[in-house]
């Protein structure tokens, strides 16, 4: 398993992405298979950055491992949290539409893994955490 911390600037996005798409590597996954998880996980850390924590910075988490035959990725901060998360994920729902967001980070999260789970507590953080077969030899 892999377990990395890092401060919740945007900068670090990059990293995370290159760390995921290392772990990736073992598995010999497809270029789009690559691409999927690497998407899916600049979605959920830049959630991070710019809600989370929004003009703090602040600590994020991430594990990734295999497990049954799936990369499980956590990604995990201790920020604001999210009031409603059902509402929170729906397409093109999000609390910031002045800020060239369009409200689909959850969605292409959904649509790039196999299973997506978020638990949220307001003021504690969020995890989202993201599965996605892989071919385990
Ligand atoms: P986009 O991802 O398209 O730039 P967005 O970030 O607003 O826009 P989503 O990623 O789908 O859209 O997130 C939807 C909403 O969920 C956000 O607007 C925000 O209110 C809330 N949210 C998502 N992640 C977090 C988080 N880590 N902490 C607090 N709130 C979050
Ligand atoms: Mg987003």
């Amino acid at each position: 398993m892999i377990h990395l911390e890092f401060d919740s600037q945007s900068e670090n996005e990059g990293i995370a992405r290159m760390v995921t798409a290392g772990y990736m590597m073992k598995f010999d996954p497809t270029l789009e298979e690559m691409a999927d998880v690497k998407t899916a996980v600049s979605e959920a850390v830049t959630n991070c950055v710019v809600h989370g924590y929004e003009k703090e910075t602040g600590l994020i988490q991430m594990d990734i491992y295999e497990e049954d035959g799936n990369v499980v990725i956590k990604v995990i901060d201790f920020g604001v949290g999210i009031e409603d998360v059902e509402k929170a994920m729906e397409p093109m729902y999000t609390t910031k539409p002045t800020q060239e967001r369009t409200g689909m980070g959850f969605s292409f999260m959904e649509a790039f893994m196999d299973e997506v789970l978020v638990e949220s507590k307001l003021g504690e953080g969020t995890t989202v955490t993201m599965k996605k077969k892989v071919a385990v030899k």
